[in-house]
Parts: structure tokens; sequence; C-alpha cells
């Protein structure tokens, strides 16, 4: 072991390398971690924590709107968007210290510089240092993609921008219709900006469940957001007022915003990595190829995270460090279980959703029992809300097991990750339908579907 400077070397101090770092070296591994931008990666930087953060923000906009019903008078109220900025900036500042501190709390050393690969065992910082590592852990993360080939891209900016932005825009043009488009489409329409979603499909959010794409679009369109489906951004132009961007249609239109914001998937972060000398092999999305134990075809090196593009989501990423940790240093293999995987969508109404789709289950070959429910919450019979909550159960109708819970509307993320734990212990819908309902809740109707 000697022979090397370090027992691992992790590229990349995000969710799954800081992860794999603290758990390598809490089983004795000697540890160094590479970052070159900041602590914490995409997630605590400029991903699902701020973005959380605005999402909250733009929930007070509903929460203001719904008072009047229940007696409230709500006057004189704005919002300032540099206070919502500072103040995150504040709380995300701190979090990376918090992450600095659990690294040196477990011994690992941590260097801020750019890292790249230069042999099985070999990693060259920015500064010329080479160490050596007896096993090399890429995470490097992924970064947005900003098109190659488009007029004008340098005018428009992406989800990293967008935390950063001097002002509010009073219009914004988002191109896509994934998480991050709608997401952002829905703070931003919540903040009081004018918003249109530009997005080449007719159906948003694919992959998802058929009937919570329908809904989630038509939910937003009638809080206000605009659509244009069946439509790509040509170009992007300086326009005509201060700070105003013109952006051209496929089909010869014209649009106008002050921001226009990219949000058309995201690339992993192998460039330059020096990849390529070493040998390691991507997949034909250009991602790091990793077996069931994120072990790269070279034997020193391992990858995890949205650098290998299985499931691009923070907890994923964490799980796949701690598994490759205790796999590696700690005589513990074991592997991540791809299996219901909970995720969310944080626009308002919010999507909450676990398991298959009605139309993966189906053409797995499942035999389905499809229960649903469509209603008004109870909050909206006196706020005068027209947002309505959906739930659907997919049940084989062999087993009884409960194979997709979709949810849209209040708290559905909070409650998909318990539907989650109930599919991953085999629920049935019998076993659903024996709980008792915990009454008045939207949750509740999981209990009661008939
Ligand atoms: P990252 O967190 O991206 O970390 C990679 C790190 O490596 C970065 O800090 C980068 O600077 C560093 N790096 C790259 N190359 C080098 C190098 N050569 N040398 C040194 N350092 C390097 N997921 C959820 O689960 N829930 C959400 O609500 C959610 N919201 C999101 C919102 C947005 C806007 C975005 C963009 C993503 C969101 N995600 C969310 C996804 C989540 O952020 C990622 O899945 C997660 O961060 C992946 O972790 P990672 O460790 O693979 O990479
Ligand atoms: P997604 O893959 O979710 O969505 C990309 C969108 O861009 C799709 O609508 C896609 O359309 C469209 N698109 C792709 N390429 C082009 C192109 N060349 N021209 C026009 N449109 C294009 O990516 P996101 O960037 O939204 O998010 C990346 C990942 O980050 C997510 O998949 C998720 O894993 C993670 N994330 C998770 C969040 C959460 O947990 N709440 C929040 C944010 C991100 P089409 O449908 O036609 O392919």
């Amino acid at each position: 072991m000697d022979q090397f400077d370090v027992d691992l070397f992790v590229i990349g101090g995000g969710s799954g390398g800081v992860r794999a770092a603290r758990i390598a070296a809490n089983h004795g591994a000697k540890v160094k971690i590479a970052e070159e931008y900041r602590l914490g990666g995409t997630c605590v930087i400029r991903g699902c924590v701020p973005k959380k953060l605005f999402v909250y923000a733009a929930q007070f906009a509903h929460d203001f709107a719904d008072a009047a019903g229940f007696g409230w008078t709500v006057e004189g109220v704005s919002f300032d968007w540099k206070t919502l900025i500072a103040n995150k900036d504040k709380e995300i500042a701190r979090l990376e210290g918090a992450y600095r501190a659990n690294l040196e709390r477990s011994g690992v050393e941590i260097v801020k510089q750019r890292a790249v690969i230069e042999g099985p065992h070999l990693v060259r910082l920015a500064d010329a240092t080479g160490v050596t590592a007896k096993v090399i852990l890429i995470a490097t993360g992924g970064r947005p993609n900003i098109g190659l080939d488009m007029p004008g891209r340098e005018l428009g900016i992406t989800s990293n921008e967008a935390f950063h932005l001097e002002r509010l825009p009073e219009r914004i043009i988002i191109q896509g219709a994934g998480y991050i488009a709608l997401e952002f489409a829905s703070l931003f329409n919540g903040l009081g900006s004018k918003v249109t979603v530009v997005h080449r499909g007719d159906k948003v959010l694919r992959g998802f469940e058929g009937e919570l794409q329908e809904r989630i679009a038509a939910e937003l369109a009638s809080a206000g957001i605009a659509f244009e489906f069946g439509a790509t951004i040509e170009s992007i132009h300086e326009g005509e007022g201060e700070g105003e961007k013109r952006v051209r249609l496929n089909d010869g239109r014209d649009l106008f915003a002050d921001e226009v914001m990219l949000a058309i998937g995201r690339v992993p972060n192998t460039v330059g990595l020096g990849l390529d000398a070493v040998g390691v092999h991507l997949n034909d999305a250009g991602a790091i190829a990793v077996d069931a134990n994120s072990r790269t075809n070279v034997p020193s090196i391992y990858a995890v995270g949205d650098v290998t593009d299985r499931v691009n989501l923070t907890p994923v990423a964490i799980r796949e460090g701690h598994s490759f940790a205790d796999s590696v240093f700690g005589g513990q293999p074991w592997e991540v279980d791809y299996e219901n995987i909970p995720t969310a969508v944080f626009t308002e109404p919010e999507i909450g959703t676990v398991g298959l789709s009605e139309e993966e289950a189906r053409a797995r070959g499942y035999k389905l029992d499809i229960y649903k429910t469509d209603f008004r919450p109870l909050k909206a019979t006196l706020s005068g809300s027209t947002s309505r909550t959906f739930m659907k159960l997919v049940v084989d109708q062999m087993t009884d097991k409960v194979l997709g819970v979709h949810l849209i509307g209040e708290s559905s993320a909070e409650i998909v990750q318990i539907a989650a734990i109930a599919m991953n212990i085999g629920a049935t819908k019998a076993d659903f339908d024996r709980t008792m309902a915990l009454h008045p809740s939207s949750a509740e109707e999981l209990v009661t579907l008939r």
C-alpha cells in the first residue's frame, strides 16, 4: 500500500464524491478529494438546494392568494429578488462549510483544484503536482447541455446562471420540458415573471406516467405559463429594449424576453479528464461505463453519480458513493438497488412518483388493475384554487402488488417517499386497503381507492 501516496483519490466534491471519500476514510483509507469549484457540488451549490429555496419563495405567492378565502387580508405584499439571492447565498455558503468540516472530521484531505487522470494510478492536479493512488474515483457530475450550434446561444442562460441573476426577469423563455425546465418555469411564474416554455415535443416530462404529463401541463398552463409545443429555438438575438432578447423559433416567429434559459438536459463531465489516455470506456451517451460495483474497465478506476448517467439524482449518487466505499475499502460489498426510486418535480402543484407507469408496466407484460382519483383538495374549497389533486396506483393483477404510485398535488413529494417504503417491502393493494386512513388528509385517498 505504501507504494501509493493515498489509498483513494476522489475527483469531484459533489454528492457522490463526498460520500465516498468520507466512508472510505471512516474505513481507515488515506483519502484525498479534489474539487475545482465549490464543495457540495451541483446539488448543494446550484441544484436541488437553492432550487428548493426558490420554490419555497414562489409558493408564498399561492399562499397569499389562498389566504383571502380564510379571512385574511394580505396587503402591500412585495417581493425583493436581491434579498432572496443574498439569503440563499448565505445558506449555500453555510452548507459548503459543513461539507468541508465533515470531510476534515473524517480525515479526508481536500485539494481545491481541478484534477485529471494521467495513469491507472496517477492523478495530475492543476498546479502540476502528481498524486499516486491505489484507487481513483471519478465523481465529476454533469453540466448543462447548451447545444453546440445554435446561433446566439451565448445570450442564453442555464440553471447555473439562473441562481445568480441580477434581477428577476419580467419575461423569460425556457427551452425544454424536463425536470429543470418545468421547475424553473413554475417558480419564475410564482415569483411574477411571464414565462413561455418552448418544447420540441408535445408532451412534457418524458418517461413520466402519461396522466401526470397531461395534468401538469394543464395545471401550469392554467397558472399562466404559455407553452409552445412542437417548437424549437433556432437562434437568439439582442432585442431592441435594454437587455431584451429576441428568440427566433423554427416556424419563423419571433418571441421576446429578458432572459432565455436553456434546460435541454445535462451532459456528463468527461471532457479533458484524461480518460482516453488511460483507456476508460464511455457508453453511447458519453457517460463513463461502469459495472454494478461502479467499476470501469480499468480495474483501479471507479465512477459514481451523474458522470455515469445511471439515475441522475442526488440520493442515487450518494448511495453509489457509499456502496463503492463499503465494497472497496470496508470489506462489505453491496450493490445499489435501482428499483422503486422515488422522485419529485417541484412544480406548483408538485409531482411525486415511484415505480412503473401504466405504460411501462403494460410494456413489461403485466396485467394491471388501475386505481385513480381526481379531487378538489379540502383547502381549495375556501381558497378558491382550481388546482386539483390526482393519484394513481398501478397494481399487478396477478399478485396484487403495487407497481407504481403517481401523485400530483400538495405534498406529493413527501407522500411518495413513504409510498416507496411500502413498495420496497412488497406492499399489495390489500395492504394499502387494510391501512387505516388518516383523516382529513390527501394521502388518505391512497388507502381508500376502489
Ligand atoms: P455533482 O454534484 O455535479 O458533483 C461533481 C463535482 O465535481 C462538482 O462540484 C464539480 O465542480 C467537480 N468537478 C468536475 N470535474 C472536476 C475535476 N476535473 N477536478 C475537480 N473537480 C471536478 N437531484 C435530486 O435528487 N433532487 C433535486 O431536487 C434535484 N434538483 C436539481 C436541480 C438542478 C437545477 C440540477 C442541475 C440538478 C438537480 N438534481 C436534483 C440532480 C443532482 O444535483 C445531481 O444528480 C447530483 O448533484 C449528482 O451528484 P454527483 O456527485 O454525481 O455530481
Ligand atoms: P431532462 O432530461 O429531464 O429534460 C431535458 C428536456 O430538454 C426534455 O424536455 C427534452 O425533450 C429537451 N431536449 C433535449 N435535447 C434537446 C434539444 N437538442 N433541443 C430541444 N430540446 C431538447 O433534463 P433536465 O436538464 O431538465 O434535468 C437533468 C436531470 O437532472 C434530470 O433528468 C434529473 O435526473 C435531474 N434533476 C432532478 C430534479 C429533481 O429531482 N426534482 C430537478 C432537476 C434536475 P424530449 O422530451 O423531447 O427529449
